[in-house]
């Protein structure tokens, strides 16, 4: 019993030297922190030249020795085990153990008396303390420690300057009007949501949001989510479009009216909800669509005509970008003409305001032809 129990000691200090003996860790003088990291990525640094190549040789050296060490200490421990009472190989295993442990000291003593008289190959700071090792330079320690993870995309808090000062209208889209737009300010003539999440081709984009006073929408379900955020649930009932676009909007209505013509949209933004419950979707896909929405990146699945109805993420209305306006039209073509006032209005002065008309549907509008 006794005799197992010395065994099995053994056998638990040469496993606790196989994890520990391999340490060795130093900072030599003027030491890159790409040389470290091309040794052994965050545990050891070496000086440069000759200092550096005899610290490498010494490490392996180190390891070497606690390597054969360490596995002959757990053969030795097995055999002790294993020995029943056989006396002879009991004596065999602990006189190889002893020699074992002296060679240990043995190979300590001369690491030490090294370090002591060659200081640019061994430094006995501790790698792992969390400060500078060694004589490693200010701030290159740290730059090999692993890195937290850097964090994801923000949206831009709503409300920094959303709105421009009077006498800075525009006519036309500024810039890609699909792209990120919560720098962009809402239109003075219009009125500033925030910052809001849309999607541009399938990738998850944020777009400021602003409210057309002077164009009506009828269909207000795909947007009604973004003016309960912004706290705006009057304004429901006009247009909603992204602040790249809403002062070109906001002058096409204007330039309609002194036409003698108003202008009344349907749908204009539309939620990622609102895309996605109106494509037929099975329920394992919206389980897949889902899942694929919060990594801002979605695939293309619509179970509708790919022609009249785009996939959640890929519709010009999730962008803040598109308008369908009023469908009095509904008995006529898809494509039109749709030969009313309103429609032969939009026809012929849409582009001025960087809108075009969508060939399959007479009634939607968006920017896909607009050159900045
Ligand atoms: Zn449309």
């Amino acid at each position: 019993m006794k005799k197992r129990f010395w065994a099995y000691l053994v056998v638990v200090i040469g496993a606790a030297l196989m994890v520990s003996i391999p340490v060795s860790a130093a900072c030599a003088p003027a030491v890159k922190p790409e040389e470290c990291a091309s040794i052994l990525p965050g545990t050891w640094c070496r000086g440069e030249g000759l200092w550096g190549i005899l610290g490498i040789i010494l490490d392996i050296m180190t390891m070497g020795v606690g390597v054969l060490a360490t596995i002959g200490i757990v053969i030795s421990g097995i055999q002790w085990l294993t020995s029943r009472d056989n006396e002879s190989q009991v004596a065999k295993a602990k006189s190889r153990i002893f020699n074992i442990v002296i060679g240990i000291l043995f190979w300590a003593l001369l690491w030490l008396l090294l370090g002591w008289l060659l200081p640019g190959v061994i430094s006995f700071e501790d790698p792992t303390g969390g400060t500078p090792a060694g004589d490693c330079p200010p701030g290159e320690w740290e730059s090999l420690q692993p890195k937290p993870p850097s964090p994801g995309p923000s949206p831009t808090p709503p409300g920094d300057g959303g709105t421009l000062p009077p006498g800075s209208e525009t006519s036309l889209p500024i810039g890609n009007p699909k792209a990120d737009s919560s720098n962009i300010a809402c239109d003075p003539r219009t009125v500033d949501l925030g910052v809001h999440d849309g999607w541009n081709n399938g990738v998850r984009t944020f777009y400021r949001m602003c409210s057309i006073p002077n164009l009506s929408s009828t269909t207000t379900a795909g947007y009604m989510a973004v003016l309960q955020k912004a706290g705006k649930t009057n304004l429901s009932g006009k247009a909603v479009l992204n602040s790249r676009v809403a002062g070109a909007v906001y002058s096409m209505a204007a330039a309609a009216k002194a036409d003698g013509i108003t202008l009344t949209a349907g749908s204009t933004f539309r939620s990622f909800e609102w895309q996605r419950d109106n494509c037929n979707l099975s329920s394992s896909q919206k389980d897949r669509l889902n899942a694929q929405r919060l990594t801002g990146k979605v695939d293309r699945i619509c179970n509708k005509d790919s022609k009249m109805m785009a996939p959640p993420g890929y519709s010009n209305h999730q962008s803040g970008t598109a308008i369908d306006f009023t469908r009095s039209c509904n008995n006529g073509p898809a494509k039109g003409p749709c030969n009313t006032a309103m429609y032969r209005w939009l026809k012929a002065n849409s582009t001025r305001f960087g809108f075009s008309q969508y060939v399959n549907e007479y009634w939607h509008y968006d920017t896909r032809n607009f050159k900045p």
